[in-house]
């Protein structure tokens, strides 16, 4: 089928930090078949921001994973680590209309302060995967915090989420499973837009990456639907094409319970030494899935 101008542009964006299992399998198939369908494109994307927990060994054999399950996709394949660039850029625009700020914080300073106001439960702000950032460098005097990134000191750069939302007002999107879908856009609060160590974030190359690449429909699992709320208001502060979204279930194992890359037993090429064919892996993709709504903790990233 040849390609419409607007046609379908769906990705798969695996982080190269393990071995594909059969929940990869699922979601990869997810976004191909969603191409294949509308005569579209499928894009496979690299997100590899941590050099300590991704591996170019892991990418090879993420490839060959795909190949053998019998899934083309378009080049290039976007790296995230050589687009940097991209998501300086991004945030530089953030900066500018003023809804980022610097944050000194360590993970303990973060952890003792939650702990503190903890005694006080209507102070800490709760996630759904948590609570959220309690906000300590959220109001420290611009010059303060200017001195402090001048002097060197290791900071991450988070998103003002209350400022942010100020300047779009409400927000949604058209979700394939759900329909409209209200963004609540401070649900994961001040997130991080570039760490200490890697100058971005998930949440910052992934939503720019996805309009650059001119992605119209992100298809991607339930454990990152949270994500979404926020990636619609980064793309209302970036002026960037909002697309559609479909949020699949997540696959079980045997137990019932969510696969990790810890249930080694379905690594695709462990069912591929076992001398499972790709038909009958892709089959075991469809699996059994956890109903929607139920999957929605998001993973550590
Ligand atoms: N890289 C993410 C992961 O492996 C997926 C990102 C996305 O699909 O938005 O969980």
């Amino acid at each position: 089928m040849a390609e419409q101008p607007d046609a379908t542009i769906t990705r798969f964006a695996p982080s190269p930090t393990g071995y594909l299992h059969l929940g990869h399998a699922h979601s990869a198939l997810f976004a191909f078949n969603a191409a294949q369908r509308a005569g579209g494109r499928f894009l496979l994307r690299i997100e590899d921001i941590d050099p300590n927990r991704c591996r170019p060994a892991f990418e090879v054999a993420l490839k060959a994973d795909l190949a053998w399950l019998g899934l083309a996709w378009a080049e290039p394949v976007r790296r995230q680590s050589e687009h940097m660039a991209d998501y300086a850029t991004a945030l530089e625009r953030l900066d500018g209309l003023g809804v980022t700020y610097p944050c000194f914080c360590s993970r303990k300073e973060i952890a003792d302060e939650i702990a503190r106001a903890g005694n006080a439960p209507h102070l800490v702000a709760m996630g759904p995967e948590g609570p959220l950032y309690p906000g300590l460098c959220r109001h420290r005097p611009r010059a303060e915090a200017a001195a402090r990134v001048a002097a060197g000191e290791p900071h991450a750069i988070r998103l003002d989420v209350a400022k942010a939302a100020a300047l779009t007002g409400p927000l949604s999107w058209h979700d394939r499973g759900r329909g409209r879908t209200d963004a609540l856009v401070g649900l994961l609060g001040d997130v991080v837009l570039a760490r200490r160590d890697v100058r971005t974030s998930y949440h910052l190359s992934v939503t720019v990456d996805d309009a650059l690449q001119g992605v119209t429909l992100v298809t991607r699992g339930e454990d990152l639907f949270h994500a979404t709320h926020v990636h619609r208001l980064l793309q209302a502060l970036l002026g960037l094409p909002v697309p559609d979204y479909h949020h699949h279930g997540l696959l079980l194992n045997d137990r019932g319970e969510r696969l990790s890359k810890r249930d080694g037993a379905t690594a695709l090429r462990e069912l591929r030494d076992q001398g499972l064919d790709p038909a009958t892996v892709r089959a075991r993709a469809r699996g059994k899935m956890m109903p929607i709504h139920e999957g929605c903790a998001m993973k550590e990233r």
